[in-house]
């Protein structure tokens, strides 16, 4: 598979993973266990990607995913389509410029 983002950009996507892991970790002793599991899983998901080399690609069409998408959610797992597909089955997602 080829990488889809440079080597900073990579860079910049794994200190952004890392740190809402961080922050994530640190939400989890505030709040119960099964409130985050969810989302504990998302992101130790996101880091298995990263370690595989296999990062910011969406998981249900292959597609790589925008790097302004990943910069603000870094464990996000699929492209925006493909979010709102799963999310609205029944409508289309909006055309044009959307938020990534
Ligand atoms: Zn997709």
């Amino acid at each position: 598979m080829e990488p889809c983002f440079t080597p900073a950009e990579l860079e910049q996507l794994r200190e952004a993973l890392y740190a809402e892991l961080r922050r994530h970790a640190h939400a989890m002793t505030r709040v119960p266990a099964v409130a985050t599991a969810g989302r504990t899983r998302r992101l130790v998901d996101a880091v298995r990607r990263m370690e595989d080399g296999v990062y910011g690609y969406c998981l249900r069409c292959r597609r790589a995913i925008p790097f302004a998408r990943l910069a603000a959610m870094p464990d996000v797992p699929t492209c925006i389509d493909c979010s709102w597909a799963q999310e609205f089955p029944h409508h289309q997602p909006p055309r044009g410029d959307v938020a990534p």
